[in-house]
């Protein structure tokens, strides 16, 4: 992410992606998002792609999909090339969990999260994750591989898990990666992926999750600066672990503040927060859009 709005380096290879996730309207949030990456990538005359998350197949919405390119477009938001869309590599993060599977590194997990839910609640102070989800208590780490078998050919419903205790034995050392801002050197920021327990890196109903299949995809896209919301900023420790167990190269990263509502809240897709198309059907302008984003964010966009 350095600065060099001036003279765009023809020869700069640096990648940025903007990720929706198609489950929803994009928001003034995603818009704010997308234009702050388009603009580091314009400044450094880098590449922008285009990704959709879409692994979560009860949310996600072709629909959704159609509207949020269209939204983007409007907005004059502009990527190079087909958008990747993560629905379509399954197979790459299975084969990924399988590979961590193998070195005794993620484990099959047949707890549901109510189960999980109701263990912690009825102990006192049970930690809690990042997200404030309650950290696996560790009931399926260690059973039998027989019991493991027995239980997923009896049909049982299960999700992966990586093992953080062995995880951090095998990588041996603190992890560390480069946050940047917007015209400075940047800082080295140490992983704190133990802060996730045995974080859940497969899904019951897909052989991803966010975490797994945001990392495989950045090296796969060749990214090289990842600039996301301060709300994943807590992710990054469990991605960089993630990438040291993969292999994986480690983009640089920035976490942008989040735009609220005038309440101060997070806006969210499930919540009452306007959508870009509703602000549109308001009469709202692409351009008075980035004006009033540039205002509250105290940036140029
Ligand atoms: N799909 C995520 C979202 O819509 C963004 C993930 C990322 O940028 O790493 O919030």
């Amino acid at each position: 992410m350095k600065e060099r709005s001036e003279d765009a380096d023809p020869e700069c290879r640096s990648v940025f992606r903007f990720a929706p996730s198609p489950n929803g309207y994009l928001h003034l949030g995603h818009a704010y998002s997308a234009l702050f990456n388009v603009k580091l990538a314009q400044a450094c005359g880098g590449k922008m792609l285009l990704r959709i998350e879409d692994i979560d197949s009860e949310r996600s919405r072709r629909s959704f999909e159609a509207a949020l390119i269209e939204d983007l477009r409007w907005l004059g938001f502009n990527w190079t090339g087909a958008p990747r869309r993560q629905s379509e590599h399954m197979a790459d993060y299975r084969a990924a969990l399988d590979r961590l599977a193998r070195r005794g590194l993620a484990y099959p997990c047949f707890c549901s999260r109510g189960e999980i839910a109701r263990a912690c609640a009825a102990r006192t102070n049970w930690p809690r994750d990042p997200d404030g989800v309650f950290l696996y208590p560790g009931a399926c780490r260690d059973l039998s591989v027989g019991e493991r078998n027995a239980r997923i050919e009896a049909g049982a419903r299960w999700s992966f898990r990586l093992d953080m205790e062995k995880a951090l034995i095998e990588i041996g050392k603190p992890l560390t990666y480069m946050e940047f801002h917007e015209g400075d050197a940047g800082v080295k920021v140490t992983a704190e992926p133990s802060a996730w327990g045995d974080a859940l890196i497969g899904r019951r109903d897909a052989p991803a999750s966010y975490h797994i299949a945001c990392v495989l995809d950045d090296h796969a896209q060749g990214v090289t600066d990842v600039v996301r919301g301060l709300d994943l900023d807590a992710a990054t420790g469990l991605h960089r672990l993630l990438q040291a167990l993969l292999g994986l190269r480690t983009p640089q990263y920035h976490h942008h503040r989040l735009v609220l509502d005038d309440q101060g809240r997070k806006l969210s897709k499930s919540k009452s927060s306007p959508s870009l198309r509703d602000l549109r059907a308001r009469g709202v302008s692409a351009a008075q859009i980035r004006e009033e984003l540039s205002r509250q964010m105290q940036i140029a966009l």
